[in-house]
């Protein structure tokens, strides 16, 4: 369904090149569920703003269920259709009602009659249980009233992927659960590709297929959750998931802190990125960027230690 490869994308702020995306590949099969991981600034919102052309790439290649994706605008307009995108903030017009936030879309860029815009409209409100609210205006709903519109209002397009970018971390703890088992219904039902950041690796483990773990523009470590949740490769995703608690206190795994920060992308240290924060770096590591390996299980890694600094 979406298809990235050598995704490159720099920003350049003051005199600074700020590498946000540097040779990213990535795949979402149809009806797939990937999660993306990884610190702040290390590039996911940037790689899903590219695949909605809210940014553009600079070099490498984005296919979108068949589509190569160019600046062009009627291959700008497919994706919109094709793509929808929830963010951490909803981002509803608060002049708005309810309904008219999610006919706007559809009357706008599909020229849907009005009353057929209204009629999808109520059906999606329905999917996301909201239904009785869609005269009201946004300021009038809580948070996560406000992100199940946000999640009908993209529906209406009829998207085949839908992009997340931590839509539920604005949200308590309790509403969270809610929308994320609303999410994972909706998959099944309209057969959906999900492509989600978060920080939560209790959701990643719940609902997806495969997990992606980014690092300061670069992913280091993908493969299904099962295989990377169970053992991870990357020195970067073993920190990462030995800082979450496992109910078992004598299953040996113990909590790694990584020294310092993440180094500045307008500054990427050369070789791996990680290596001067990594607990076993070799000399290879601090020279060369390793390559891609594949795993038998499936897994694709870049790190030096899997493949002997070979
Ligand atoms: P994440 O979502 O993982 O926190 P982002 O994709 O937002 O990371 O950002 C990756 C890097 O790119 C950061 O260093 C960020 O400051 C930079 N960046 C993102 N968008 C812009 C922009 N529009 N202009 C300049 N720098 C940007
Ligand atoms: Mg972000």
């Amino acid at each position: 369904m979406i298809e990235l490869a050598e995704i490159h994308r720099d920003f350049l702020v003051g005199d600074q090149i700020v590498h946000a995306l540097d040779d990213v590949d990535l795949t979402i099969e149809s009806g797939e569920y990937v999660s993306i991981m990884g610190p702040s600034g290390s590039g996911k919102s940037t790689l899903i703003r590219c695949i909605n052309r809210l940014e553009e790439h600079q070099r490498g290649q984005i296919i979108v269920n068949g589509t190569e994706l160019t600046n062009d605008i009627k291959n700008i307009e497919k994706v919109r259709t094709e793509v929808g995108m929830v963010f951490q903030h909803f981002n509803l017009f608060p002049h708005l009602s309810i309904i008219d936030n999610l006919t706007l879309g559809p009357i706008w860029v599909r020229k849907t009659p009005k009353k057929e815009a209204e009629e999808m409209a109520m059906m999606y409100l329905e999917k996301v249980h909201i239904a009785e609210q869609a005269k009201k205006f946004p300021g009038q709903l809580s948070g996560g009233q406000q992100q199940r519109v946000a999640i009908a209002r993209s529906l209406c397009m009829k998207p085949k992927v839908m992009l997340f970018d931590e839509p539920t971390s604005a949200l308590d703890v309790s509403v969270q659960a809610q929308i994320l088992n609303l999410l994972r219904q909706l998959q099944h039902e309209l057969g959906l590709s999900y492509l989600f950041i978060t920080h939560n690796i209790g959701v990643v483990s719940y609902v997806s297929h495969d997990l992606a773990v980014m690092y300061l523009g670069r992913i280091v470590e993908q493969g299904s959750v099962d295989a990377v949740m169970h053992d991870p490769r990357h020195p970067y995703t073993q920190a990462l998931l030995s800082a979450v608690p496992v109910p078992d206190p004598d299953s040996g795994r113990e909590v790694i802190r990584l020294e310092g920060d993440m180094p500045s992308p307008s500054a990427p240290p050369q070789g791996c990125h990680f290596h001067p924060r990594c607990p076993q770096a070799m000399d290879v590591c601090r020279q060369r960027y390793p390559d891609e390996s594949l795993l038998p299980d499936g897994r694709r890694i870049r790190c030096h230690l899997v493949t002997g600094g070979s």
